[in-house]
């Protein structure tokens, strides 16, 4: 044993290897040696009478591998034809060129983040994003944290900690990602008062269970699934009635935050941000990187009392959002105020598309691929959906390029992991490509992507 051990190649006969002197010129000396020793210690530690001693070449090669995967930027950009227009998994809402332009720009040198110009004198980074805010809301201020989860959490934290918090049973669920309403009230130091039934509740239940201890009404839009049938849940304008009989702030979580109506794309309707105002809600949560189509964040809006109280709270420092973050959801909300955010923001774009234009796309673009006995391609009629925990259960209409190979799993792995990389959806064991999802400036990379896939 004793041995083998010696037998094991040294840190700097791994040094001086070929491959890894030419990543010296571009990586820190230090960091390289640091991983052969990491890598030639796991070796000495597994190692016993039976096994093999890696060679200088071999070590060489996986520290090599080790290096050119992993010391490269990240995220690596993939292609999303899987058809789901927002999707967690691959980075929900892509950007508009304008918004993407706003975070670089906000990078690239100083900015009066928290300076005002005229004055010289301290500024607030939310005080542009809060009028915005109101002009779009109609809210009389608004404030952004770094995703909704955290402006549930500032909010519930600021106003109702020690307190109780009276929520309908049909709506204490989880989120995602084991985000579970009844978890973040005990995060937040508030009680949970469960009112009504699975699938009932009204008005008096909340009625009945307010008191001195009553910090909170809070309504949450079931935004992952659907309770169907014999159902009844009060409007916020009941809620909101009687809260303000009461003096108990409502807050109302509507998830995805869409400030265009989907039903004008014959999708199931969604609580805009704006209605859930108008209907009296005094703070009203979304995120930024769902239908609204921006970066992540957290935008609460409402009475301004109430965005003082959450602002002023040691939670709003914590999730402090960063500058890249504000100057893309800013540019975003001007594109709604420009009344162009159907022609400028990605989703909005992929929602509102004629279904003609993805069949005669997804035509051109089949035609593109070389035949073969050895697969299949045609163009076929298919289903999107909008994911992200958004509008549940409901598909659009949509044109796809059907795949049929020999194993599809396999070769959604390969072409996953190509140059280009490109998730399909795997459907009756044929590999589709669903036109929606695909950015148009994406559609040569797809096609060769696809041939190269299919050839190799
Ligand atoms: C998605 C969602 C959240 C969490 O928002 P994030 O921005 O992902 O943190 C909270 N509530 C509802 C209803 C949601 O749909």
């Amino acid at each position: 044993m004793q041995d083998k051990l010696r037998q094991i190649p040294s840190v700097s006969a791994v040094l001086s290897d070929v491959r890894i002197s030419e990543l010296m010129t571009d990586f820190s000396t230090e960091a390289i040696t640091d991983l052969i020793r990491k890598k030639l210690s796991q070796v000495r530690s597994t190692i016993d009478n039976k096994s093999d001693i890696p060679t200088i070449l071999e070590i060489s090669n996986q520290v090599s591998d080790h290096i050119e995967r992993n010391w490269v930027s990240w995220p690596k950009n993939v292609i999303n034809a899987t058809g789901v227009v927002i999707h967690t998994n691959l980075g929900r809402a892509p950007l508009s060129i304008e918004s993407m332009q706003a975070a670089i720009d906000s990078s690239k040198t100083y900015s009066d983040l928290e300076l005002e110009l005229d004055s010289g004198k301290r500024g607030s980074r939310q005080a542009r994003i809060s009028q915005l805010l109101s002009s779009l809301t109609g809210a009389e201020a608004g404030l952004v944290v770094n995703n909704n989860a955290a402006a549930l959490m500032l909010g519930l934290s600021a106003l109702a900690s020690g307190k109780e918090v009276i929520v309908s049973r049909s709506e204490a669920v989880e989120i995602g990602g084991g985000f579970r309403i009844p978890d973040v009230l005990k995060q937040s130091g508030a009680t949970l008062i469960e009112v009504g039934t699975t699938n009932r509740t009204y008005v008096t239940d909340y009625e009945k269970e307010l008191r001195e201890e009553t910090g909170a009404i809070f309504s949450i839009h079931a935004s992952n699934f659907k309770i169907i049938g014999f159902t009844a849940n009060p409007s916020i304008t009941d809620l909101s009635i009687l809260g303000t009989r009461s003096g108990i702030p409502v807050l109302h979580d509507v998830g995805s935050g869409s400030l265009i109506d989907p039903t004008k794309y014959g999708l199931a309707p969604e609580p805009l941000p704006q209605e859930s105002i108008d209907a009296g809600a005094d703070l009203c949560f979304f995120s930024g990187d769902k239908l609204l189509g921006g970066p992540q964040a957290g935008i609460v809006v409402g009475r301004k009392t109430y965005i003082e109280q959450l602002s002023n709270h040691p939670l709003a420092r914590a999730f402090r959002i960063d500058k890249m973050n504000l100057a893309a959801l800013t540019v975003t909300l001007i594109h709604y105020l420009k009344e162009e955010a159907q022609t400028k923001i990605p989703i909005w774009q992929m929602i509102s598309v004629e279904l003609e234009n993805l069949r005669t796309r997804a035509d051109r673009l089949a035609t593109m691929i070389p035949g073969s006995d050895l697969y299949s391609v045609k163009v076929i009629a298919t289903k999107s959906t909008i994911g992200g925990g958004s509008l549940p259960g409901e598909t659009m209409d949509s044109y796809g390029i059907q795949v049929k190979v020999s194993s599809p799993e396999k070769f959604a792995r390969k072409i996953r992991t190509g140059i280009t990389s490109v998730i399909p959806r795997i459907e009756k064991d044929a590999v589709i490509f669903d036109l929606r999802t695909i950015l148009q400036i994406e559609d040569d990379a797809l096609i060769a992507s696809i041939t190269h896939t299919l050839q190799n």
